[in-house]
């Protein structure tokens, strides 16, 4: 896996960088505005797409004035649909290979983030990822597809942009590996750390959205609280630093300070402190190997107080002990349990289910699941269709 070659990423002197948003109404996508706000002299958005054209779409395309806009669903309710608009996956398709984009942010959430970042690094963009489920799903894929296209694939995901800095240094993809024993990613633990687990059954849609440290969309938030997160960061981390899972730790650090550390040979630990703000990470994605001057809230170790790391409780987490298993199992058991889990989540979201039942509607679709080699784009569709669906039929059995 040559993709997080970090020597051939991007400098072109004094020119703007130009950035592709994917995903721009979502909380990485308006936090991805955010830092090109602050830079302007560095930074032009040239393409934006999110989901549907709302409101809030159209103000950042008449804020931002890119040449290349597209929704994906171009028939939902909103703002009459400016001409020009592009629609449907393939006008999402034509931004995430935009000619002239330097990175492609890819920030849209769940399932939805996986045809356009197979779209970029097949045409060998330098993506700037932060979705976790295109890995997760079609790790394997993603991952050929740059190899045999060159395209550059650098994390945003505020663990593993944790782990990228880390390894800064330490030479080639062939050096670092060999020097290094373990990743150990962080978890603050989500919003229901210390709720007894009795009660964890019944905890509603707004408890669970209430995020201790970190802002971010509501199906990421839910995984955190499952830590379901925490598992598809082990395996985001497997496919971006070509690891094997056994070197992939864990361990609960509620402040979210450290925000993931690696550990090498010698027996050396680096890791990666800051505020917890997602822009940080982002920035970094958009201005590697530079660093800008920060414009987030700086970190004050002496306020931070002490940094307390645990082993995490399993039998809290069933989520993350199903992600684990699935990780493990390999094939499409990844991309099976990644899909049940988002329609479960949104069922939950959606008041259809109580809190308890995401685990045992993942694990019900889990041992439900026929897997099959992942070996190309219509394969994952196809088990992502089923899981769904799977999911659905059984929470109305429930
Ligand atoms: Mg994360």
């Amino acid at each position: 896996m040559g993709h997080l070659d970090w020597s051939r990423v991007m400098s072109n002197g004094r020119r703007r960088r130009r950035v592709a948003v994917l995903g721009s109404t979502g909380s990485i996508g308006r936090q991805t505005l955010d830092v090109i706000r602050w830079f302007p002299d560095r930074f032009e958005i040239v393409g934006l797409a999110a989901g549907r054209y709302s409101d809030l779409f159209h103000a950042q395309v008449e804020e931002f004035r890119p040449a290349l806009v597209a929704v994906g669903d171009g028939t939902t309710r909103g703002p009459r649909l400016p001409d020009g608009v592009l629609t449907g996956a393939d006008g999402v398709a034509t931004v995430a290979t935009a000619a002239d984009a330097d990175v492609v942010v890819v920030a849209a959430s769940g399932g939805a983030g996986l045809v356009p970042t197979l779209a970029a690094v097949a045409r060998g963009k330098v993506v700037a990822l932060a979705n976790k489920e295109a890995l997760v799903m079609a790790g394997g894929l993603v991952t050929e597809m740059a190899r045999k296209s060159g395209a550059r694939i650098l994390p945003i995901d505020s663990e593993h942009s944790a782990i990228w800095q880390c390894l800064q240094g330490e030479g080639e993809l062939t050096q670092w590996r060999s020097r290094v024993r373990s990743l150990i990613l962080t978890a603050s633990g989500g919003a229901l750390r210390d709720l007894p687990l009795d009660q964890l059954d019944h905890v509603t849609p707004e408890q669970v959205l209430a995020h201790p440290t970190w802002q971010m969309g509501p199906k990421v938030t839910v995984d955190s609280a499952t830590l379901m997160n925490k598992g598809l960061e082990v395996m985001e981390a497997s496919w971006l630093f070509g690891l094997p899972l056994d070197r992939i730790k864990l361990l609960l650090h509620r402040a979210s300070i450290v925000h993931s550390m690696v550990e090498f040979v010698d027996g050396t630990i680096k890791a990666q402190l800051g505020v917890p703000d997602m822009r940080v990470p982002i920035q970094y994605a958009l201005s590697y190997p530079e660093r800008l001057e920060g414009r987030a809230e700086p970190l004050d170790l002496a306020k931070a107080g002490p940094l307390v790391f645990e082993e995490i409780d399993l039998e809290r987490y069933p989520c993350l002990r199903l992600a684990l298993e699935s990780a493990r199992l390999g094939r499409s058991y990844p991309a099976a349990l990644s899909s049940a889990n988002e329609t479960a989540v949104r069922l939950f979201l959606e008041g259809e289910i109580s809190f308890g039942k995401i685990p045992v509607l993942v694990e019900k679709v889990m041992s439900s699941h026929h897997p099959v080699d992942v070996e190309s784009l219509q394969v994952v569709l196809e088990v992502d269709r089923w899981a769904r669906e799977t999911c659905l039929a059984l929470a109305r059995d429930m």
